[in-house]
This record gives C-alpha cells, structure tokens and sequence, in this order.
C-alpha cells in the first residue's frame, strides 16, 4: 500500500503507517503545496491512501491525480472545509477529520486569547520589553475583568461547549449560546442559556467567542451590521474558521471602537492579515497555532494514521465525514 503525506507531520502518524509495511512518502517542501504541486505529487505512484492538511485544496484536480487507486483521503483537522465532500461522495472516496482530540486544546487557546485581550496581555509586553515601563503607575494599562460577565457562545459543539465550561467553572461567567442545535448538555451542566439568534448573544455578550464549522451558511456571520449591534465594551474571538468573520468590516470596527476588542486565530484570506489588522493595538493575533501542543498534534496525527489504517485493511474509519 502506498501513503502520500502532504507536509511532515510528527512522526507518530508516520511510525503507526510505517509499521504496517506501507510506502510511505512525505512531502519534503517546507510550505503549502500549490494545487499544482499537490496534483503533480499525487500523479507519481499509484496512491491508496492521502494523508492531507488543511491548508491542501482537495477538489476534483486532486481526486483525478489520485485515480483510480485512492480509497481515502485522512484530513489532519477537524474542520474539513478544504475538502470537496459531496464530489468525495459522489466518487466513492472516503474523507475522514481528527475530532475530539484537540478540543481541550483549542479551548484553551481560545480562553488564552480571552484573557490576553481583557488583561493586555500583548500590549503591555510589548511595551515592557520596549523599555517603556518606567515606574507603576495608577491607570497603566487598565483592562477589562471577565470574571462574572456574559459569555456568548457561537457554535455550541465540542470546542464551543467546552470554552463555556471553562468561563462558567473558571471565571463564573454567565454563558449564553446560539447552535442550529440546542445543547441540553451545557445548559443542565453549566447552566447555559440558549438565544435562538446570533444576533441575540450578540447584544447581550461581553465577550463572544465563535466556534462554528466554515460552511455556506457561516460565511461572514459576523459581519459590520451584526458587530454594529454588539456593546461597545464586548470582545470577539475566533479560532474556527477565517470567513466566519467579514475581516474588513471587523477592521473598521475596532479601527472605530464599534467593539472594544478582537482575538483572531484564524484569517479570511491566511495567511494574509485584512489591511490594517496587525497595526490595531485592540487586537491580539496567533498564526492559527490553538490546536498546537506537542501532545495535540501528536495525538491527531495518530488519529490520521488510524483512518487510513481502518481504509486500507476494509473497515470504517471512525470519524467518516463522507
Ligand atoms: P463541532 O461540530 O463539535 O461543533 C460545531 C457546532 O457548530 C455544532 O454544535 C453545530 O451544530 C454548530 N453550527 C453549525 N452551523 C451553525 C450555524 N450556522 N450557526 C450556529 N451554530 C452552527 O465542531 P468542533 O470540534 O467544536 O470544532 C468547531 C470548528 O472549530 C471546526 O469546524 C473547525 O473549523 C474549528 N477549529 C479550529 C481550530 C484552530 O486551529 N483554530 C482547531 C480545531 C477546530
């Protein structure tokens, strides 16, 4: 059996391939393959299986590099929005994603971002390390508590229910949440609230953070009519996906403090930044690192492995998105 991996990824994936006696061959350019590159490398050798990113495009280009051989492409994410599915379907061709591993993770990283915008986190070091702290001084840097606030939840899945988790046991938040589906879960544990409108949480939120997967139907959710009706004291992070967030009009309205503050993992055009974003000190910016601990990227890459593993020998990987 032969397995293309599109970038290298920590070795556990490689080993648990490697070990079944797969051909196993990586990528060895350091960065995205381009469409091109990506459909060139597949064409070399009769590919069973693909081990691919999100960063990959995966459309009909790549499933007709691959054909007839390919039973499975493995995608080391949760989110599958790189993927053509419905043609994936439509081909036979298995798409699995990396659930569940990486939701403490990014929950984690999402609660960093949160305390890192109210605290000034990012300001303030840069500031200090400048040189600039010469003396305490009363009104320096004055943030912004959450302790007891309203945290709005959007997207009330694994990553979001647990974000919510940590601002209720954490911080004794009050959480509010908007999903398509209710999560009777999150309300009998935490006491969540549910809103049946995203503009709902919107206008009650202090701080809102979005956990939606990127579909046709969360393309700019967030956009300069939705941020117009949030309070001027809110934040609003987001680590799900870039075009969830209208970037442009977020830019505008921190540029004229329509908001108080944004955290962003993610961007609508990574890994390009919208036209003044990294010079607003309002915002706190990571290169879409929230699932990347040492222990996180290991575990998916596993989990990757897995998938392909099941594929190959006849069976139905578990975490089958087609
Ligand atoms: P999940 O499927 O468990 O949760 C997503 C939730 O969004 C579901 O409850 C779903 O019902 C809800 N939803 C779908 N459409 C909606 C809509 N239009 N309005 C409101 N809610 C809607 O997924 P998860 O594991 O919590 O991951 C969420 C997303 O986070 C992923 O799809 C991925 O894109 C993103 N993610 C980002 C990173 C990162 O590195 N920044 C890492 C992991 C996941």
């Amino acid at each position: 059996m032969k397995v293309y991996v599109t970038r290298k990824i920590p070795e556990r994936g490689i080993a648990m391939l490697k070990e079944k006696g797969y051909e196993v061959d990586v990528s060895e350019k350091d960065g995205v393959l381009t469409k091109n590159e990506l459909a060139t490398a597949l064409r070399t050798k009769p590919y069973d299986a693909v081990l691919c990113l999100l960063t990959d495009t995966i459309d009909k280009d790549a499933f007709n590099a691959t054909a007839p051989s390919v039973k499975i492409f493995s995608n080391y994410a949760v989110g599958f929005n790189n993927i053509d599915v419905p043609e994936a379907k439509a081909r036979g061709i298995m798409i699995t994603n990396t659930p569940g591993v990486l939701t403490e993770t990014v929950a984690e990283h999402a609660f960093a971002l949160i305390l890192a915008m109210a605290s000034r986190i990012v300001e303030a070091d840069t500031f200090t390390r400048a040189g600039k702290y010469t003396g305490w001084a009363p009104m320096m840097f004055l943030g912004t508590d959450v302790s007891h606030k309203t945290l709005g939840i959007l997207g009330a899945g694994r990553i979001g229910s647990r974000v919510a988790h940590h601002g209720k046991h954490g911080f004794d938040m009050n959480v509010i949440y908007y999903d398509v589906k209710r999560n009777e879960e999150i309300e009998k544990t935490i006491g969540a609230s549910y809103r049946n409108t995203p503009e709902a949480v919107l206008k009650e939120a202090d701080v809102v953070s979005i956990h939606v997967p990127l579909l046709d139907s969360t393309k700019h959710l967030i956009n300069k009519e939705r941020l117009a009706m949030m309070k001027p004291s809110a934040y609003i992070v987001n680590t799900s996906r870039g075009p969830v967030i209208d970037e442009v009009a977020l830019v505008e309205a921190l540029k004229n403090n329509v908001i108080k503050g944004a955290a962003l993992d993610v961007f609508e055009n990574e890994p390009k930044l919208a036209p003044g974003l990294a010079e607003l000190s309002n915002v706190v910016i990571t290169p879409h690192i929230a699932s990347a601990t040492e222990e996180t990227r290991s575990k998916m890459s596993e989990m990757a492995a897995q998938a392909i593993v099941d594929a190959l020998e006849g069976k139905n990987p578990v975490n089958l998105v087609a």
